[in-house]
């Protein structure tokens, strides 16, 4: 979602006459959007203001340049911005972030306190400056009315905002006409989607789609929509909250050709106590049915899954509920992150009392249960042929996606294969990515 948000600043400065710099010591502002989901991220942000300071030093000695100006943004706690006002010139509110060439023009003032916010979606329909050609983020909703007990997202985004369906549908048409070949539809529970539309008012966008004068749209709605879009591209999405998470959206994908077969499921914990604990309102039955489900539908579904081991509290025996689950569910792939303490959550009046050293190894334990399940699911592409968006090349070696999130590797002289579909033979397995050569 920041790097999105960052695309839609770089589009509201290019407006404004600015110009991209890959040099710090070279621009004249710079933005950072920030990140709150771990203490780490937040205690970086202390060592760029020294570094942006040193260069506002090395400025004042210059005579013809501007100063420069520094800005704060993203997902910012109310008492983190109290705290950086003091480093950056500017703390704004994402919501607020379409002011920013003014701010900037007029060098006014600006922390969250003394604007008002756009109490709406607005700022995701600004124009992105794209960093790439074919792959692109769409914002689709903003916020969170979870609270799970580990995350501050509610408090830095606020409570769920959908965007309305006609400016996402529009914005993905448009990247689709543009050669786009993959979109992720982006928000932090895209399972809650809801947007009201007039489809009389609408009725270019939604002819012969839906029959209503009004409707509701759903994320799965939403995903039927996207997909009757003609073209060749290939919508993935992030994040689900597996309470959320429904038949409904279960049927779209599978019945949907542009849907990717990929789905990240995020469980957390294996164990019903734990996830009690983390606030996140389903239990390991309930999660298992949704899986069960959803193999059933999409037989060649690829699961990614995230996970905190080291939750306060999570004994030895509930962890291997967790290990438990692993080995049942037999994922692709799964983000593994060890608890660490972040005030203004829920669970950091719980404590961390779980050591370092006990929490690396329980990342290990799951870690190499996944090299497991991970290789034994790649077998099966052995001697498939599939289609690959290539998105990156190094040497002689190209590196893409298989419509499953699959990484591949290909060997080829070819050359401008990247940001195209090209059709590969899978040679060989490996747990973490896919070998594979061009068929002709
Ligand atoms: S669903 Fe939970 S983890 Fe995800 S953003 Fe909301 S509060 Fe955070």
């Amino acid at each position: 979602m920041n790097f999105s948000d960052s695309e839609r600043i770089a589009g509201i400065l290019e407006t404004a006459g600015y110009e991209k710099t890959e040099a710090l010591a070279k621009a004249d502002v710079i933005v950072v959007t920030m990140c709150s989901i771990r203490q780490s991220a937040v205690d970086r942000i202390h060592s760029l203001v020294e570094k942006f300071n040193k260069i506002k030093q090395a400025r004042k000695l210059q005579t013809t340049h501007y100063p420069l100006q520094t800005v704060l943004t993203g997902c910012v706690l109310k008492r983190d911005k109290n705290i950086f006002i003091e480093g950056f010139d500017y703390v704004l509110d994402i919501k607020d972030i379409a002011q920013l060439p003014k701010i900037l023009k007029n060098k006014t003032s600006a922390n969250t306190s003394q604007l008002c916010h756009d109490k709406d979606t607005k700022y995701l329909d600004i124009a992105p400056k794209h960093e790439s050609k074919f792959t692109a983020t769409v914002p689709i909703m903003t916020g969170c009315n979870n609270f799970c007990a580990y995350c501050v997202v509610p408090y830095t985004r606020e409570r769920e905002i959908s965007r309305p369906a006609e400016n996402i549908i529009k914005e993905v048409k448009n990247l689709v006409d543009n050669g786009y070949k993959e979109i992720w539809l982006l928000g932090q529970n895209v399972n809650s989607y809801r947007s009201q539309i007039n489809t009389n008012k609408n009725s270019r966008i939604f002819a012969n789609k839906i029959s209503e004068n009004s409707c509701v749209i759903s994320f799965a709605k939403l995903l039927t929509l996207i997909n009757q879009i003609p073209g060749e591209f290939w919508v993935r999405y992030t994040s689900s909250h597996p309470k959320d998470f429904k038949q409904d959206v279960i049927s779209a994908m599978a019945e949907g050709n542009h849907i990717s077969p990929y789905l990240n499921l995020p469980v957390q914990s294996g164990d019903n106590k734990v996830l009690k604990s983390m606030n996140r309102h389903y239990t390991v039955a309930q999660y298992k049915e949704k899986i069960k489900q959803l193999r059933k539908a999409i037989p060649n579904i690829c699961l990614s899954t995230d996970i905190i081991v080291g939750f306060p509290g999570e004994t030895k025996k509930q962890f291997e509920n967790t290990v438990k689950l692993f080995k049942e569910i037999k994922y692709d792939m799964a983000y593994i992150n060890k608890y660490s303490k972040r005030s203004g959550t829920l669970a950091y009046k719980l404590g961390d009392k779980i050591l370092a050293d006990e929490k690396k190894c329980r990342e290990k334990t799951l870690n190499d249960v996944l090299r497991k399940t991970a290789l034994a699911n790649n077998k099966k592409y052995v001697g498939k042929e599939l289609l690959v968006l290539i998105d990156s090349k190094k040497d002689n070696k190209y590196f893409g996606r298989t419509n499953t999130y699959k990484l591949v590797e290909v060997t080829s002289n070819k050359k401008g294969l990247v940001g195209n579909f090209i059709k590969v033979k899978i040679t060989k397995a490996n747990p973490w990515r896919l070998e594979a050569k061009i068929i002709n």
